[in-house]
């Protein structure tokens, strides 16, 4: 059986048990930013288990792509060493919602396998959890499992759940036992074993229970199935193959691997490995390059760039020295395109991006070599066989070797590595890090510096105004008592509503009063812990030590908010139209528009920018709700904020959620709603640097202004062309105009031809050579040559000046005849005639061209010209 045939009916069968078909959610999961890639099927049906949404169904059947690399759930070390497992695989399931539950989970499972997939009843094993007694009635009973075929495991192997809180319960396995040339041969070899004997096939998770905070378990109202069956490993099975990399899902694969890099299959362990991490590589980077993930340092681009930087390894294994591993997107895509268009339609850019990653790392592979080559020299001579860490250190930073490859390099020559001293050096450098943030503190000059023992208590997320004391107050870099009326300088508060530049976030501006005198605030700066506050005073004067009464500018602070909780839509927005690997590379959110710099390797088309455009729109007229929560850094990214790994945080870090759209890491001050935003425009899109795209977009009252402003445009173009289709009127002035060149340069010909007779005429006899200069109005180069090549086949030897006065300025050409460049030379005398007009010009013996700024001075130009002939 094909395993098109397996997955369709597999499919079938749950369809024609009532289940609804239902599309595989991506890899990359786009509403659950706290889970790297999709791992199993329930995936995106967990807010159904968790009855926070209603399907218009209570029993659904699927064929999920999965990825189990990086992160908790990771078989990446296992591929090529193990016959059943991948990185990327696909998982057929069938799910329950407060459906049906244990007994026809079960039924389902045996009758489709024993049944319509026809795997012998003797070689099936089953697990259960140790506790559940109803599991295993239902399996010996109703069944007719014998019970020594039926095995109760643990917590760790046979319990499911979802979180530390929330659903969980019982599993049950399906093994198939494929007989002891598979097994591992140890005498305890049974089920549970890791060897390839026992093959798990199918889980049957019953999730019955609700886990509360202190971990008691209670039965769910409603319990729910979730089932996964891995499809090479039922393939594999069915087609009787020893390993899922035997079955037609990989035989393609293989075997243009094997022809592209010479190699054979079947022969040899190590090579069969090479191939096996190959060809599973391949389809996992195929599929995640397919979903606009690209090849990063962080997050799910640098498991991208370890699983390909991995087969790029074990290609270089197999005596192959050049790129090679983007050839191999051709096979997975004639293997699983039929099934995911999504690989054959981005098949070219998926090629590009692998090829581009596999470049960079023969490059730096090379290099890393040599080092790791002298390393090796280095332990010999101490004769230990311990790499010490800062060597790992080295090949890790300098030359971007991933740390799991040196160790799988380092482990193939069994040496050792010094693990804890790599991750000593690692966090020296992030201690260098800080300190070089740090240095740059020295740069404050000193007299901030002996301020800098106080910290501004910043209140500025919920007051606006304040009454407070002035701790300090600085002029031109010098601590004094007072600023004077139009004194200009720094004035430093105990409290303060208004908020300093930073993460993009321009400062606030306002004023301060005290009983003696005004100032304004034109701007705040963070200096350390304090609040800058630049001011000028206008009145009377301000004092060290004064109680002030202080108030920002509130109408500009709220245009900031919108710009600021606008750029969070646009991240979010920006990251599910163009793709997960957008990153904010800068921001400059400022009272009268938004910029957002971000890392994208090409121009956001207008139509990706038309709905980014529309769903932050959308999200404004659905006014959502902005919350800020504190908590601690771990707590934030394992929750899934967007954070810009460059930035240091604290250990406690403030996050903006704007409901179920977006969550980041922000000290910024926003909307309470996103409705305040009132609408949003993206005015530009462009390149600020190799990689990096900018979008700039207004809100509130400038976005109606810009709207505003490209009505009233429309409206005056509109008058102007006394048309209310003013798009259509100006087509049609665009042809009509296209028709009278046309007709212009026709008339002109005419004209020329017409006249060749007259203007031959007025040529003059210079001893055997015939001169003439003439001028007109209106021609460009153009015409003249066709002119003077015109007035050449009927007059020879001949020396001929065109000029005209075109624009108000004079174009000139000069042709000397074939039988006359013996005794003229057309570049010398034109270069000449220019340049006594105050112009330019040069060319060939033959044929010159130039022109004078100046039109009227053309007569002179013909005049010079016959004085040059005669003489
Ligand atoms: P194993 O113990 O063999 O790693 P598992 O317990 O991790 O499997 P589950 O999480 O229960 O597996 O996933 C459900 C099914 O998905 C498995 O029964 C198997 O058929 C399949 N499966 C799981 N992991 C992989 C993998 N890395 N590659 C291919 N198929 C897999
Ligand atoms: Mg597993």
């Amino acid at each position: 059986m094909q395993s098109a045939d397996i997955r369709r009916l597999f499919l079938e069968y749950f369809i024609s048990k009532g289940h609804e078909l239902v599309k595989s959610s991506p890899l990359i999961p786009k509403e659950d930013p706290s889970l790297l890639f999709t791992n199993a099927g329930m995936v995106q049906f967990k807010r159904v288990f968790l009855g926070e949404e209603q399907r218009p169904y209570s029993r659904a059947t699927t064929c999920q792509k999965c990825m189990r690399a990086g992160g908790k759930h990771s078989d990446l070390e296992n591929v090529g060493f193990t016959a059943r497992h991948h990185t990327f695989f696909e998982m057929l399931g069938n799910f329950s919602f407060g459906d049906y539950f244990k007994k026809e989970a079960i039924l389902f499972a045996w009758e489709l396998l024993t049944e319509h997939f026809k795997l012998p009843k003797e070689k099936l094993w089953v697990s259960i959890y140790k506790d559940d007694d109803e599991a295993a009635n239902i399996w010996e009973k109703e069944v007719g499992v014998l019970p020594e075929r039926i095995v109760r495991l643990g917590e760790k192997d046979n319990f499911w759940q979802m979180g530390d809180t929330g659903p969980c319960g019982p599993c049950s396995e399906i093994i198939v036992d494929q007989g002891e040339d598979f097994g591992c041969g140890k005498p305890e070899c049974s089920v549970g074993c890791d060897c390839d004997r026992f093959l798990e096939l199918w889980n049957l998770v019953f999730m019955q229970y609700n886990r509360d905070e202190e971990g008691k378990l209670t039965p769910l109202p409603k319990p729910s199935i979730d089932t996964g069956m891995g499809l090479e490993r039922i393939t594999a099975v069915l087609q009787g193959k020893r390993t899922n990399f035997d079955t037609d899902l990989f035989e393609p694969i293989i075997s243009q691997i094997c022809s592209v890099l010479n190699v054979s299959y079947g022969k040899e362990r190590k090579t069969d490995i090479a191939i096996k991490v190959i060809a599973d590589h391949i389809r996992a980077s195929t599929f995640l390059v397919a979903e606009g993930l690209i090849p990063s340092n962080e997050g799910r681009g640098y498991v991208l760039r370890r699983i390909i930087r991995r087969a790029c390894r074990y290609i270089k294994l197999l005596q192959y020295d050049s790129v090679a591993f983007y050839r191999f997107v051709e096979p997975v895509v004639s293997t699983l395109g039929k099934v995911y268009p999504e690989i054959v339609s981005e098949r070219k850019r998926i090629e590009k991006v692998i090829k581009i990653e596999e470049e960079r790392f023969l490059k730096s592979l090379e290099r890393a070599q040599q080092v790791f080559d002298e390393i090796l020299e280095n332990l010999r001579k101490s004769s230990s066989n311990i790499i010490p860490g800062e060597e790992i250190f080295r090949l890790y930073d300098t030359f971007g070797l991933p740390f799991d490859l040196i160790k799988e390099m380092v482990q193939e020559l069994d040496l050792e590595l010094d693990e804890i001293g790599f991750h000593r050096e690692l966090n020296k450098q992030r201690e260098r890090a800080k300190a070089a943030g740090k240095a740059q503190e020295v740069g404050i000059s000193e007299v901030y510096k002996s301020l800098m023992g106080k910290s501004t208590k910043f209140i500025g997320y919920t007051e606006y105004e304040v009454e407070t004391n002035v701790y300090a107050v600085v002029k031109n870099n010098e601590k004094v008592s007072e600023l004077i009326k139009d004194d200009e300088g720094d004035v430093f508060l105990y409290e303060t509503p208004f908020y300093a530049e930073s993460g993009g976030q321009v400062g606030d501006t306002g004023i301060i009063i005290s009983n003696t005198g005004k100032a304004e605030v034109i701007d705040t700066k963070k200096i350390g812990n304090l609040h800058c506050h630049k001011v000028r005073v206008i009145e009377g004067s301000i004092k060290e030590g004064d109680r002030v009464f202080v108030k920002i500018d509130l109408d500009r602070r709220k245009a900031i908010a919108r710009n600021h909780t606008a750029t969070h839509l646009l991240h979010s927005a920006l990251r599910s139209i163009v793709g997960e690997h957008v990153k904010q590379a800068g921001s400059l959110v400022a009272p009268e528009k938004l910029r957002f710099d971000f890392t994208h390797f090409e121009a956001v088309s207008d139509e990706e920018l038309r709905e980014i455009e529309r769903i932050v729109n959308e999200k404004i007229l659905e006014n959502l709700p902005v919350k800020t929560e504190i908590k601690s850094l771990d707590e934030a990214l394992n929750e899934g904020v967007i954070a810009l790994f460059e930035d240091k945080y604290e250990d406690t870090v403030r996050v903006v959620k704007i409901f179920g759209f977006s969550k980041e890491l922000c000290g910024g001050t926003h909307c309470s709603h996103t409705g305040e935003i009132g609408s949003f425009y993206i005015i530009s899109e462009g390149s600020v640097a190799s990689g990096i795209r900018r979008i700039e977009a207004v809100t509130g009252s400038q976005a109606y202004e810009y709207a505003n402003s490209y009505r009233e445009q429309i409206k005056n173009i509109s008058q102007l062309l006394k048309s209310a289709e003013p798009v259509k009127a100006v087509e049609r002035i665009i042809n009509d105009l296209k028709a009278k060149v046309q007709e212009i340069e026709t008339l002109k010909e005419k004209l020329i031809t017409q006249n060749i007779d007259e203007f031959i005429k007025q040529a003059k006899d210079i001893r055997g050579v015939k001169a003439l200069a003439l001028k007109f109005e209106g021609f460009d180069t153009k015409a003249l040559r066709t002119l003077s090549d015109k007035i050449k086949e009927k007059l020879h030897p001949s020396v001929i000046l065109l000029a005209s006065k075109t624009n108000g300025q004079g174009v000139l050409i000069l042709s000397v005849t074939k039988d006359a460049t013996d005794r003229y030379d057309a570049g010398k005398l034109l270069k000449n005639i220019a340049q006594k007009v105050g112009g330019k010009g040069g060319g060939r013996v033959d044929s010159a061209q130039g022109g004078c700024s100046d039109g009227e001075n053309l007569d002179k130009a013909l005049e010079i010209f016959y004085q040059l002939i005669e003489n």
